[in-house]
């Protein structure tokens, strides 16, 4: 390590203005321990410090705004703990608040009546006066020699950092007296081949312009070089991985096409194959052959057929002497599996067992022992496939459906079931955007099954509100007389399952009182119940002995009820987009016309309403994604966070695809060419791919 790079990790404390405790609230609120983790503190937006509003101009909608006008009055509220203080403010226009909970006596001290100065803060409405709690303050005086640069960078800050007086003014003050110290310290990261193909700042001139940006112009070039730069140690990080794993992971070679598979495909198989599915198995074919391990993820849309890819798959183990494992997230998907493959694996001559949480003792041995004799060629469960004492006689393929809802570490307990690590199948129905899936599950191989099998009628998708309720019953009542069921689902409130259970039992309740015995059966399932009974009432709708089924979202993931053809969600604004599309899945898998009615309140937040007419408007799960993607950032979908990879302090894997590719591209240049990183020109990227990169890739030498 040289001497610049010890500068930068100078605990944070030592810098002029910090302290150990300002220290530690930047530590705990932001964390933050060094020099290099405050520079990398950017700010998230920019207000051009010469562009004033006035009062009459505010509207509560308004992000962080400035308003030069002078103090009136003070007066204090309240006593104790909800002491406050305000403070009347006016300008030529009008007049507003300011506020303050903390630190009353010494604020009120440090105002000031009639003294013309600068406020900045975010203004809210409340019974029609503005007003901005604990603005920031600057005399007029002051304001006009501090203006530096016109843009000033906003940073983010939190109340413990305010009552630091680390609001986003003091920060930036930390930040300069750190520009000052570390100046000629800043390392440069890429190689100046690189910075000259893409036309990119150094890193120096970057991290200055990105904090105090001298124009608009050098802040959009610092962002560029600072996203290029994000994007790119990611991507060199993740395609190494790739390339370790595929370098030093054998697996088992499947080199034989044998009965079990030809068989199946010849007599058993019902349908004609997707182009789509055809394409997948023959992309997992061609890895399982290679003798290195597969480490893949099929993404298809619900509905695309991927249980049948498994168990595709599944065969051509047996084919080879090895045994294959599917593992589902939930029971009633674990049983569902199983119920729907056991004719099939039956009518070619194998043998399959489930084994889930709930199990039997004496069922669970001999599921064990028939396990490693081999007698057992496939087994199908939840989580209980991952314990230790299950073992294998020679498991060469394990299969993890709906990927999203396993951990890392989780998957990685697969790879120690046998000797050498079994061939891996991952299989997800939340469509990730290609753009993302490179960056997510860059170090995975990305299989697509992006047809749907022919003759799906699409799945028609209405809004309605509470209004609309009886004609809402009315139309189910309907449909069950024509011989259909229907889920109507209620959202789990994940701070409060009191409520969450009031919420659906209501709404239970009120169903039987519309749809009364004995002409209609309703069935209920929710978290609160014991797992057999949810089973037995899951059961009972399969089967097609109850007509409703009214649920928390249990049965959001997978079950197939291909007599279901309509899909009631409740409070449909309280679901996020990807939920809504899993659970439109669940419809639309018979012949039957299909149904899906988002019913909501009146009053819809922004959001909310894009939400429900992206889920009107289109049927495709990438679409929705995309939206998804747009609507939350990258950071929320699902399965993305607990990758861990996507820290992303500046780069936006939607606005900056471009970006991003380019990076890709380029990562995978260098690589190409220089795979250890050894070259002189390569010198500082693999410096700061060690820095960086390297502790943090350890753990995820597992998929
Ligand atoms: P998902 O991808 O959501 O897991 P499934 O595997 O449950 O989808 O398949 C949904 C339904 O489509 C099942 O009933 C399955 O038998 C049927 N299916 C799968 N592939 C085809 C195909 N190529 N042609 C016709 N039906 C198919
Ligand atoms: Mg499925």
């Amino acid at each position: 390590m040289s001497q610049n790079s010890h500068m930068l990790d100078t605990p944070i404390e030592f810098l002029k203005g910090v302290g150990p405790q300002r220290a530690e609230t930047l530590q705990k609120e932001l964390h933050i321990f060094s020099y290099r983790d405050l520079l990398e503190l950017y700010p998230f937006r920019y207000v051009d410090k010469t562009c004033f509003h006035k009062i009459s101009q505010l509207r509560p909608d308004l992000a962080d705004v400035q308003i030069v006008g002078k103090i009136v009055r003070i007066k204090e509220e309240g006593v104790g703990r909800k002491k406050r203080l305000k403070a009347i403010f006016e300008d030529e226009t009008s007049s507003m608040e300011l506020v303050w909970f903390k630190g009353v006596s010494w604020i009120k001290k440090s105002l000031k009546i009639q003294e013309e100065i600068v406020v900045f803060g975010k203004p809210t409405l409340f019974k029609r006066t503005f007003s901005i709690s604990h603005p920031e303050l600057e005399t007029l005086e002051a304001h006009k020699k501090s203006l530096v640069t016109a843009m000033q960078g906003v940073y983010p800050s939190t109340e413990k950092l305010v009552a630091k007086s680390l609001h986003s003014k003091g920060i930036a003050k930390l930040m300069h007296e750190l520009l000052v110290q570390v100046d000629s310290c800043i390392p440069e990261t890429l190689s100046l081949e690189i910075r000259k193909e893409y036309k990119l700042i150094s890193k120096r001139d970057a991290i200055l312009n990105v904090h105090f940006p001298k124009s608009e112009e050098f802040l959009a070039q610092a962002h560029r070089r600072l996203k290029f730069e994000e994007f790119f140690f990611i991507q060199l990080a993740m395609l190494k991985m790739k390339r370790h794993k595929k370098q030093v992971n054998l697996s088992y070679p499947f080199t034989n096409i044998g009965e079990h598979f030809n068989e199946f495909y010849k007599e058993q198989l019902s349908f004609e194959l997707t182009g789509a599915q055809k394409r997948v198995l023959k992309e997992i074919r061609m890895d399982v052959a290679s003798g290195k391990q597969m480490n893949r993820l099929v993404q298809g849309d619900v509905g695309s057929g991927k249980t049948i890819v498994a168990l595709m798959v599944m065969l051509m183990a047996k084919d080879n002497d090895f045994q294959a494992c599917l593992m589902a997230p939930t029971e009633i998907l674990a049983t569902q599996h199983f119920q729907g493959l056991q004719e099939m694996v039956e009518a070619v001559g194998m043998k399959m067992a489930l084994l889930t949480g709930s199990t039997k003792v004496a069922r669970r041995r001999e599921i064990h022992q028939a396990l490693e004799s081999g007698e057992l060629d496939i087994l199908v469960g939840t989580h209980a496939l991952l314990e230790d004492k299950v073992k294998y006689k020679n498991l060469g393929m394990a299969i993890v459906d709906e990927q999203h809802r396993f951990g890392v570490a989780q998957r990685s307990k697969m790879w120690k079931k046998n000797q050498r690590p079994p061939h891996i199948l991952v299989m997800t129905a939340t469509p990730i955007p290609r753009t993302l899936a490179m960056t997510v599950y860059g170090d995975l191989d990305i299989s697509v099954i992006d047809e749907l099998p022919p003759g799906r009628k699409p799945i028609s998708t209405l809004h309605r509100t509470d209004k609309h309720r009886l004609s809402m019953f009315h139309f189910l009542k309907q449909e069950i007389e024509k011989g259909r069921q229907v889920y109507i689902v209620y959202p789990l409130i994940e701070e409060s399952q009191t409520l969450d259970y009031k919420d659906l039992m209501d709404g239970y309740e009120s169903i039987c009182r519309h749809f009364p015995r004995p002409q209609f059966q309703v069935s209920v399932v929710h978290g609160r119940m014991k797992s057999e009974d949810k089973e037995a009432e899951m059961a009972r709708f399969v089967k097609g002995e109850t007509h409703i089924m009214v649920a928390t979202t249990v049965i959001e993931v997978g079950v197939n009820v291909p007599n279901a053809s309509v899909m009631v969600i409740e409070s449909s604004e309280r679901f996020g987009l990807s939920q809504l599309h899993q659970l439109r899945g669940r419809v639309g898998r018979g012949a039957e016309q299909s149904y899906c009615i988002l019913m909501s309140g009146h009053k819809l937040s922004p959001d909310a309403k894009f939400r429900l007419k992206t889920m009107v408007q289109t049927q495709n799960g990438f679409e929705i994604a995309d939206a998804d993607l747009k609507l939350r950032g990258p950071g929320d979908i699902m399965g993305t966070r607990q990758s861990g990879l996507l820290n992303l302090k500046l780069g936006d894997l939607v606005k900056d695809s471009k970006i991003l590719q380019y990076a890709r591209k380029i990562a995978i240049d260098v690589l190409e060419q220089d795979p250890d990183l050894t070259r002189d020109e390569n010198r500082l990227i693999y410096k700061e791919y060690m820095r960086a990169h390297h502790d943090k890739m350890q753990w995820s030498s597992i998929s």
